[in-house]
């Protein structure tokens, strides 16, 4: 099948793809090589996840103290709204959302990663949710921005490797891979590697993305501040309110 072939069934497949698999799958699945992968069980420690959400958790808390000043006024011919300065820009679980008493506008989904950024899961949040994706990559400090226009590429890539795949396993063709086989569960596979690896460095190795919070949480407030005027609507800054700090 072409890639023009895939465009045209895009909604009907991305649609459907999504309820097969959930957003947090994707990017796994398009590494895999080997038709013939199996997954098995990750015996990871917990320490990835209790330094992820920790982390998640201070640049959440500090995002929504930077944001707290600012205020949103005029129209946006996009959407449609007129906001007259009373609106604010909050954090609603892991989205940013411009709220006054009349309105909630969704701005950008917020993706806090301590490890590799996951592009197709941020994909599945845009399209979607139809917002962007800030995906805040704390082991380098930067914040990569996916929206839904881009969202569509990454999708029909994945449903290319998939079919790709199918075509390699009609063909019994088995691509082994360093990592790939080490995490498969098909024993029976030759190319079944079962060594380990150490995990009991992982506080040392990673507590230095703790450093990157604060230039993280800016520059996310530069990505919802540059997402919003687009929009069309313009920011003023309120100072001196309670608990807002200077952006
Ligand atoms: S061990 Fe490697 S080559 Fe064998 S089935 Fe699993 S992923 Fe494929």
């Amino acid at each position: 099948m072409s890639k023009t072939d895939t465009q045209i069934e895009q909604p009907v497949i991305l649609d459907e793809l999504l309820e097969e698999h959930p957003p947090s799958s994707l990017d796994k699945i398009v590494e895999h090589t080997c038709p013939d992968f199996l997954p098995g069980e990750t015996n990871l420690t917990s320490a990835y996840s209790a330094l992820h959400s920790a982390v998640q958790g201070r640049i959440i808390v500090n995002l929504q103290l930077a944001l707290n000043n600012l205020r949103i006024t005029g129209e946006s011919p996009r959407d449609g709204y007129s906001l007259d300065g009373t609106a604010g820009i909050e954090i609603n679980d892991k989205k940013a959302e411009i709220h006054d008493e009349q309105h909630t506008l969704e701005i950008a989904i917020i993706e806090v990663k301590t490890g590799n950024i996951k592009p197709f899961q941020a994909a599945a949040y845009a399209y979607r949710e139809g917002v962007p994706v800030l995906t805040a990559e704390l082991q380098t400090g930067n914040v990569h921005y996916l929206d839904q226009e881009m969202s569509s590429t990454f999708l029909n890539e994945f449903v290319d490797h998939q079919r790709d795949l199918n075509q390699l396993g009609e063909l019994e063709k088995r691509i082994p891979g360093k990592f790939q086989c080490r995490n498969c569960a098909l024993t029976s596979c030759p190319h079944n590697r079962d060594d380990t690896y150490s995990h009991e460095n992982v506080l040392r190795d990673k507590s230095e993305i703790f450093d990157n919070v604060s230039s993280v949480s800016d520059k996310l407030v530069k990505e919802i501040r540059d997402i919003i005027e687009e929009m069309g609507y313009e920011i003023d800054v309120t100072a001196g309110m309670e608990g807002g700090i200077d952006v």
